[in-house]
């Protein structure tokens, strides 16, 4: 649940690699130099059980402490997703609040498990067990745990949470089946469930008045989103997505403490402390499946590449750390309405960007349908050139494609205005409406970043975008429009 790889990248259930560059028998452990070599990282560093153990706890409290965020009177809720991250990380809080005085963590912890099994095909039964399994692990660890599912994702009320002992799952509303079930990407499925997940969490975790949340993404998990984030188009985001600190909800934030695990140093450290991992992923994985998304595929690649040579993770995840100082920190006041990071599609009417390329090629492509049915296609194409052809010469003017496609946007707004002034639908007020238009659409996009804007357009009926994102959009852009007529009267 906390991160798409925790969840998905199929990973934690394979046997640690062990580098076959040092022979175990051979070798003493780096550190205390007297014990046998239990582990070797990254094909050099040997260490015995007790010192592994040693270092990992102090790894997860330097990754805390270093940032000086997280504070005594601070409340946590800990995304459990059942599998082997979140358990280790539960088990690494619990140690942590065992420690003598002065080294104890001090902050009240609460952990949440968000059901998917509706998604996952699982039976009622399966869920049934994997929920029990993980209320034990809960209770036994000694945290206070809350249980909801993902189809609360979706309600612009409060979510439904109840506590995880006391939890019975019943038949549920099928809405996110059929909204998953529309989308016809994979890749956009799985971009459309963290974002899901994420908004759960934060939303929970407002109700129970946490102030930060915990979720468990690993180096390895991290490093397969830096690729999956620049080959979704969320290059604008990486800080954001894959950085120790994610604050994009001003008022809660969310925390990587486990970024300094690798995914065998967890599975090593789940075996050494027999840690039981409630919901082990089968090794389902065949090659078809392999194909069918990009997430898949990057994480193919990225385990294959850190079994061959062990600093894959590592480089990547360095790299992207670079990157994430390099991104812009230039601060726009609009935010997605999906994911809540800062709108990368806004347009900038001094520079040409990338996205303003995307809308026009976008435009140009719509208006040649159109006009198929008649009009004269070559007059269009020169049109087209001779704009690009002004536009090279004519730099310090407003770009062209901007006012093109600034005049389509105002008339779709133009056009949602009329519709929202004569609603004559069954209902009191057009916000309520769960019918959706294509005009719906077009105000959701502006009010979303490129890449959920790339989950949308997957969609293949308008009518199975979740209606929190349309009244979301129409909200926003009602703020925005009264916005702009008091602007003058504001001090
Ligand atoms: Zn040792
Ligand atoms: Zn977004």
């Amino acid at each position: 649940m906390c991160s798409v790889n925790d969840d998905d990248c199929e990973i934690g259930t394979e046997t640690p690699i062990i580098s076959k560059t040092i022979d175990l028998n051979d070798t003493k452990c780096k550190k205390c130099e007297e014990k046998e070599t239990a582990i070797v990282l990254r094909g050099k560093d040997a260490y015995c059980k007790n010192c592994f153990l040693a270092s990992s706890t102090h790894k997860f409290r330097a990754t805390l402490g270093k940032s000086k965020i997280v504070r005594p009177n601070d409340k946590i809720l800990v995304a459990h997703s059942g599998r082997a991250a979140s358990s280790i990380l539960l088990h690494l809080i619990r140690a942590g609040m065992q420690e003598s005085t002065h080294k104890r963590l001090v902050f009240k912890s609460t952990v949440l498990y968000i059901d998917e099994g509706i998604l996952e095909g699982k039976t009622l039964d399966q869920r049934r067990e994997s929920v029990n399994k993980i209320s034990d692990q809960i209770k036994n660890f000694g945290f206070n745990g809350f249980f909801t599912t993902i189809n609360e994702s979706l309600t612009e009320l409060m979510p439904k949470i109840s506590p995880i002992d006391s939890t019975i799952i019943n038949d549920e509303n099928e809405e996110i089946k059929k909204i998953f079930a529309s989308l016809n990407d994979e890749s956009a499925k799985k971009d459309l469930l963290l974002k899901l997940r994420s908004r759960l969490l934060h939303r929970v975790a407002l109700q129970l008045n946490c102030n930060k949340i915990f979720t468990a993404e690993s180096a390895t998990s991290l490093s397969i989103s830096i690729l999956n984030n620049i080959s979704m188009g969320r290059g604008a985001h990486l800080s954001l997505d894959v950085g120790f600190i994610d604050t994009r909800y001003s008022d809660t934030m969310i925390l990587r403490p486990m970024r300094g695990f690798t995914t065998m140093e967890i599975d090593y450290y789940s075996q050494f402390h027999n840690v039981e991992i409630p919901i082990v992923k089968l090794k389902n994985f065949n090659d078809k499946n392999k194909l069918k998304s990009i997430q898949n595929l990057i994480s193919q690649f990225v385990n294959e590449m850190d079994a061959e040579s062990h600093g894959t993770v590592s480089t990547v995840l360095r790299t992207g750390e670079k990157l994430c100082t390099l991104i812009s920190k230039e601060k726009n006041e609009k935010f997605c309405i999906l994911c809540n990071a800062t709108l990368d599609t806004e347009l900038n009417n001094s520079e040409i960007c990338a996205i303003q390329a995307t809308n026009y090629s976008q435009f140009v492509s719509t208006n040649v349908i159109e006009l198929n049915g008649g009009k004269n296609y070559e007059s269009l194409i020169k049109k087209i050139e001779s704009n690009c052809e002004k536009k090279v010469t004519d730099k310090n003017c407003e770009s062209k494609e901007t006012k093109i496609i600034k005049e389509n946007d105002k008339k779709v707004e133009e056009n949602s205005e009329i519709e929202e002034n004569n609603c004559n639908r069954d209902c009191e007020c057009k916000k309520n409406c769960t019918e959706k238009t294509e005009d719906d659409v077009k105000i959701l996009k502006k009010n979303l970043c490129y890449g959920c804007q790339l989950i949308v357009v997957n969609f293949k009926d308008v009518n199975d975008i979740p209606i929190f994102m349309i009244n979301n959009a129409r909200n926003s852009m009602s703020f925005r429009k009264m916005h702009e007529e008091i602007a003058e009267f504001l001090l």
